[in-house]
């Protein structure tokens, strides 16, 4: 049956979204998916092991996942009826949508306001709930614009604001003094702090959740190297998070990932350490490596660079692919985004046969 027979049930909104899917397909290098390089010890593969088997199997899991939310405040600080978890902070993301979505006085619908280009999820979410979605785009050097910002708060009156820092595409973080302008703006809104890369970068803006009433935060082990667990979680008023908890499902997150991810973020610390440093350190050099090859590349503080093209970004992107190297590419978005790709950096060897191929496209 075609989606047609249903049309007017569906939600009108879905006609004009694509689900997300992504690029399968026979590769040799995945740099596509932000995920972290497989670079974790056998000891600590054999732990993690562990922890994914024990559990009984006939048992649903813990419904409140008591163990993980206290790792997470011992990972992020707060207490834990100010955590809530989700399959990946894309539930949360939807959980958080979902919840409150109440048009504000005298809108027809709820509104969300995101940079751009950001997240796509926060995009795709809202769209799906039929929440309205204001993007206002960053700035040349991919920082928040604070004035146009502000305009678009006043002008409407957002449920939410999602900033993300680091920034996916872009890697880049946001200046503290502007989020906290962003914020001051919004004091009627949640402003939701979206850290999933915090790991790479020199800083965090997490303090900003105890100086304002209206700020939480997303986190995830999923870009250091436990994207399979699917475990992401939210930081926020203990009020707001029993609001929240009303629209998740009971047995939202599976025994195996609980387990997994307590002990990750409680006795993996130093492990994670190690593979981020080595993220950080090929970071560095293949932005370097990149930057004289000829390629634009703003300063990352994320697990990925946001790689500027002098040919076409469609024409690299298919050159990697024939090599059997996956990467990211914005061209079908157009305008300023038109050339850049997003490239997750992979282990030495990785970098290295990338650096090779993208010589001849430079
Ligand atoms: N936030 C940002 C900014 C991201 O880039 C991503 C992953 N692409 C997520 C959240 C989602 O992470 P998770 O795997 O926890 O759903």
């Amino acid at each position: 049956m075609t989606a047609s027979r249903f049309a007017n049930l569906l939600r009108p909104e879905l006609a004009d979204l694509a689900a997300y899917v992504p690029h399968t397909g026979d590769f040799e290098i995945r740099l596509d998916g932000n995920e972290a390089p497989p670079l974790l010890s056998p000891d600590a593969r054999a732990a993690v092991a562990q922890a994914l088997a024990a559990g009984a199997l006939e048992r649903y899991p813990d419904p409140r996942a008591t163990e993980l939310r206290e790792a997470i405040t011992s990972h992020v600080g707060g207490t834990s009826d100010e955590v809530l978890v989700g399959t990946g902070s894309d539930e949360v993301i939807a959980l958080l949508l979902t919840a409150l979505s109440q048009p504000r006085a005298g809108a027809e619908a709820a509104t969300i306001v995101t940079p751009s280009p950001t997240f796509v999820m926060y995009r795709l979410s809202a769209a799906a709930r039929g929440i309205r979605v204001h993007e206002v785009p960053l700035d040349d050097r991919w920082d928040l614009d604070v004035a146009q910002m502000r305009a678009a708060i006043t002008s409407t009156n957002p449920n939410i604001v999602f900033l993300a820092s680091p920034n996916n595409p872009t890697g880049t973080r946001m200046s503290e003094d502007r989020i906290r302008a962003v914020i001051e703006a919004a004091p009627e809104a949640l402003v939701v702090l979206d850290e999933a890369y915090v790991a790479f970068a020199p800083a965090s803006v997490a303090h900003l959740r105890h100086a304002y009433p209206n700020v939480a935060l997303l986190g995830t082990v999923s870009k250091i190297g436990f994207a399979a667990l699917r475990v992401g979680w939210f930081v926020g008023p203990a009020e707001l998070v029993r609001e929240i908890d009303k629209v998740r499902q009971p047995y939202n997150l599976p025994t195996p990932s609980q387990r997994a991810a307590t002990l990750v973020l409680c006795e993996l610390r130093a492990e994670i350490e190690r593979v981020v440093a080595h993220v950080v350190a090929e970071r560095e050099r293949l932005g370097r490596e990149l930057a004289r090859l000829g390629f634009g590349v703003p300063p990352s503080d994320a697990n990925f660079l946001w790689v500027e093209t002098k040919r076409p970004a469609k024409d690299v992107f298919e050159g990697l692919a024939a090599n059997k190297i996956l990467v990211r590419s914005f061209h079908a978005r157009g305008g300023r985004l038109a050339n850049h790709l997003r490239i997750t950096i992979g282990t030495r060897e990785e970098n290295d046969r990338l650096l090779e191929v993208l010589t001849r496209w430079a």
